[in-house]
């Protein structure tokens, strides 16, 4: 089971939305507890957009880079 809890309030965020952009979260599962940011990205290619920690916008890039192949540079940092 995974939270993310805001760092500021010690409050668990249940949905995430664009006003949260670059708060400081930490990020808890059953084994490890992780400082990460609120954080957007978007993609001009297809038009798909995510908003996450960082670590899942990660994860993301990686695989929508692979999906569009590994030489189109598509990802707009917002
Ligand atoms: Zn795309």
């Amino acid at each position: 089971m995974e939270h993310i809890r805001c760092a500021e309030t010690g409050q668990i965020i249940e949905k995430l939305d664009t006003s949260m952009i670059g708060r400081r979260v930490i990020v808890e599962t059953q084994t490890t507890a992780a400082t990460d940011w609120i954080d957007e990205v978007y993609c001009p290619v297809c038009e798909a957009w995510m908003i996450g920690t960082r670590a899942t916008i990660g994860a993301f890039l990686t695989r929508h880079g692979a999906y569009h192949g590994h030489n189109a540079h598509v990802i707009d940092q917002m």
